[in-house]
């Protein structure tokens, strides 16, 4: 597996598997099995994804090495705060049945995250968490957090794909030592991705498929991705991404497609902060 090198030495695989939305938890146990069998190490949860206790059923019957797993989960809103943080984290542990963490995000740029961080600053430096790093921070964020702590984040998960490819929010990041890790890095499906004219015309030039030139595009730029998917040969399809290489001119190609948005939601939206934070995830 071609990894990253994060800003602590930590090596993290540079393609992994997403388990947001697999609702049903035999079918996400399932996924999570077949993605390992598959080759995956990395899998990216989340105690909001309400699917830890699966994770954790399939990385213990699976057989693979817990060195060789690079295994994510993320603490939701409610959470935040230090005490908080400290319980939720050994309860997502417990659902995963593991006795350390490879890498822990905040999942939302929302409440008490100064509290959150010191927490896993802690769990950190108690040597629970091989990694420590947030989501869905902008970079004003981002940059306030890391200058007001000690440790600072290692990686930041964030809205990446075709239509939103935040170049210059990467530059900026790899500057820090920041890793970008992308989620939904095929949009969804949204925008009609996979019915795309230029995607599609590359995918024929490359004999791969639509998927494969995404996610490939994504890697090219030394960005992480977790692209999910509950189907086998899916699963199998997103993996095989390693034996070509898309051109430069190709690249260039590619930036026609960026809208400059998010496909989703603003999270600068006060709208959107408040209707968040009602969620109440368990
Ligand atoms: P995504 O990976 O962009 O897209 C998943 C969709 O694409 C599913 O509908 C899947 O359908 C389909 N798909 C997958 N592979 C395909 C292929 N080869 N050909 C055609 N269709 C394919 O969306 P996502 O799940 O939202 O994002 C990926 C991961 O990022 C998540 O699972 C989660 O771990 C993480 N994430 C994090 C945040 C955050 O706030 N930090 C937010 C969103 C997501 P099937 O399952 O039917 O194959």
């Amino acid at each position: 597996m071609v990894t990253v090198k994060l800003n602590n030495n930590v090596e993290m695989p540079i393609l992994g598997f997403g388990v947001y939305q697999i609702d049903d938890q035999k079918e996400c146990e399932r996924s999570v099995l077949d993605a390992l069998e598959v080759g995956y190490r990395l899998i990216d949860t989340a105690s909001a994804y309400r699917n830890e206790t699966s994770v954790g059923n399939a990385i213990k019957t699976s057989g693979v090495k817990r060195e060789e797993m690079f295994i994510t989960t993320k603490l939701w809103i409610k959470d935040a705060g230090y005490e908080n943080t400290l319980k939720a984290f050994d309860k997502s542990l417990k659902k995963l049945q593991l006795d350390y963490l490879d890498l822990y995000l905040i999942h939302q740029p929302f409440n008490d995250v100064y509290g959150s961080w010191r927490a896993m600053e802690k769990l950190y430096k108690d040597g629970k968490i091989r990694v420590v790093g947030v989501s869905n921070f902008h970079m004003d964020r981002l940059t306030d957090l890391m200058v007001y702590n000690e440790i600072p984040p290692a990686v930041n998960q964030i809205e990446i794909h075709p239509f939103h490819q935040r170049y210059q929010d990467v530059e900026y990041m790899a500057a820090q030592g920041i890793q970008p890790e992308a989620w939904a890095p095929f949009a969804e499906g949204r925008n009609n991705l996979f019915e795309n004219k230029l995607l599609v015309a590359l995918a024929e030039k490359y004999y791969k498929t639509v998927a494969q030139i995404v996610l490939r595009s994504l890697i090219q730029r030394s960005i992480v991705v977790i692209p999910k998917s509950s189907k086998r040969a899916r699963i199998a399809e997103n993996f095989d991404v390693f034996d070509f290489e898309i051109d430069e001119q190709d690249m260039e190609l590619l930036k026609q497609l960026d809208k400059q948005e998010s496909a989703f939601f603003s999270h600068r939206d006060p709208e959107i902060v408040k209707w968040m934070s009602g969620f109440e995830r368990d």
